[in-house]
């Protein structure tokens, strides 16, 4: 199995190449090369436990590590959460499911990737004798999933920037109070854009990059994708036969990552009746998938900050799809967009259907299903409680825990979500680096911890 870039001009990579690069050298996103129909194996799959399913599903995607590596790797990775179901699916009324994807090490769904990226980080530093720098930029849940994902890794040091004064204090807590030596949080001055922007401008010097083995850590690896087909799978073959073809899963979307997913799960044989992009009042996707005009707009702080976005990084891949595999249209719709001009797409007998939901909406949704279920939902996962199908079985994937967001959800039920994790952390010390937000002091930082 090798992985092509969307924009057609990088030579084939392995997966482990793939996870290594993160992004194509051409800039684009790898995706395998052809998607494998798993509908034959999903019958023997469905008696196996989380981590046993995550195994047999990525020998498909890298035979080239053995399945004993595999199972290690996997085991290890969900280990931490706090339900042995892993992924657990509750069933909250006859129609409606909640898939909580909340219960690993940073109460967030990225841990499901996160998790196994950093020993996938860890496998690739033991084979190539190397230390590994890894970098990226963060608004709150990536940043603390990576961190967890690394922490404690031999041969792996993490550096992740972060807005000062502008993440969740309890996601700076959940990235800055690690105790681990191998951890650096490093609030700069200024939005999420300028840390963003000095990731960019580090990563854009190679020969420093390359000289330091340095790695980014951002939401476009195919890795971390794969990793989330993973729970779309688990939760169909837990849905009662009867429902599984007309299913719809419901996701609160930001960058497209984890609907990407579950899109590609139904190609590859998961018979589902489809998808629902739940966003909030940054609402890109949401005009896309009603009008089929991607326009960017001006990011509106929401509730639910990590769906905060206007220009969605894992899009390209389903553009890649939607344009017929074509990597040249990719590379001009791209370009089109990235100089902000509205790009219209062809319409497509399509999967997905979806919904906005405004901040003043947010609130109410949560207080209503507490009232009429006693189950309470973070801001993100609240997105996706509008616009129910009647007439089939939703399955709503919940992001995040809502201990991780006490403010809204204290507003909304009357009673603080609390979480022991989170508890723990905040009698701990906040060791954070800050750097003024440039590439200069941020390498000198990195080469003085990298010794
Ligand atoms: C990252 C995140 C999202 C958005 O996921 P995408 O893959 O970017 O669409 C939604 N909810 C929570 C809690 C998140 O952390």
């Amino acid at each position: 199995m090798h992985y092509l870039s969307t924009r057609g001009q990088t030579r084939p990579h392995t997966f482990s190449e793939a996870v290594e690069a993160g992004l194509a050298p051409d800039g684009g996103l790898f995706l395998p090369e052809s998607l494998p129909d798993l509908s034959g194996k999903l019958g023997a799959w469905a008696s196996l436990s989380y981590p046993e399913l995550a195994a047999e599903f990525f020998q498909v995607f890298a035979p080239e590590i053995s399945a004993q590596e595999w199972r290690a790797m996997t085991a290890q990775a969900y280990a931490k959460f706090d339900s042995p179901d892993v992924a657990p699916l509750r069933k909250i009324t006859e129609k409606t499911y909640v898939l909580e994807l909340f219960h690993g090490p940073t109460l967030a769904f990225k841990d499901f990737a996160l998790q196994l990226l950093g020993l996938l980080y860890k496998r690739q530093t033991r084979l190539s004798g190397k230390h590994l720098a890894v970098l990226g930029a963060t608004s709150g849940d990536t940043g603390s999933a990576a961190i967890h994902g690394c922490m404690g890794q031999e041969g792996i040091t993490i550096f992740i920037l972060y807005p000062d004064g502008r993440v969740a204090p309890l996601q700076e807590r959940q990235m800055a109070c690690t105790g681990a030596a191998n951890v650096f949080a490093i609030p700069v001055p200024g939005t999420f854009d300028d840390a963003q922007r000095v990731v960019k401008e580090i990563f854009g010097d190679t020969a420093f990059a390359q000289g330091i083995n340095l790695s980014a850590v951002n939401s476009i690896n195919i890795a971390r994708v794969l990793a989330q087909c993973v729970y779309y799978l688990w939760a169909w073959m837990k849905l009662p036969e009867a429902a599984r073809a007309t299913a719809e899963f419901v996701v609160p979307t930001g960058n497209f990552g984890n609907v990407m997913a579950g899109w590609l799960a139904q190609q590859m044989g998961m018979k589902c009746g489809g998808f629902r992009v739940a966003t909030n009042q940054n609402d890109i996707l949401y005009r896309f998938f009603t009008t089929g005009e991607y326009r960017q707009g001006e990011v509106m702080p929401s509730y639910a900050p990590s769906m905060d976005i206007q220009a969605a990084s894992n899009f390209e891949r389903y553009l890649y799809f939607v344009l017929g595999r074509d990597p040249a249209r990719v590379r001009e719709v791209m370009a089109r967009m990235k100089a902000g001009e509205a790009v219209t797409l062809p319409q497509q007998p399509s999967s997905f259907r979806a919904s906005r939901m405004s901040d003043e909406i947010i609130p109410k949704v949560i207080a209503q299903m507490w009232q009429d279920w006693q189950y309470v939902l973070d801001p993100h996962t609240a997105c996706a409680f509008t616009d129910m199908a009647q007439d089939r079985v939703s399955v709503v994937l919940a992001t995040a825990s809502p201990a991780k967001f006490p403010e809204v959800v204290t507003q909304a039920t009357g009673a603080e979500p609390t979480h022991p994790m989170l508890e723990a952390l905040k009698s701990k010390a906040l060791s954070t680096f800050p750097l003024p937000a440039t590439a200069e002091a941020v390498k000198a930082f990195i080469v003085e911890k990298m010794g």
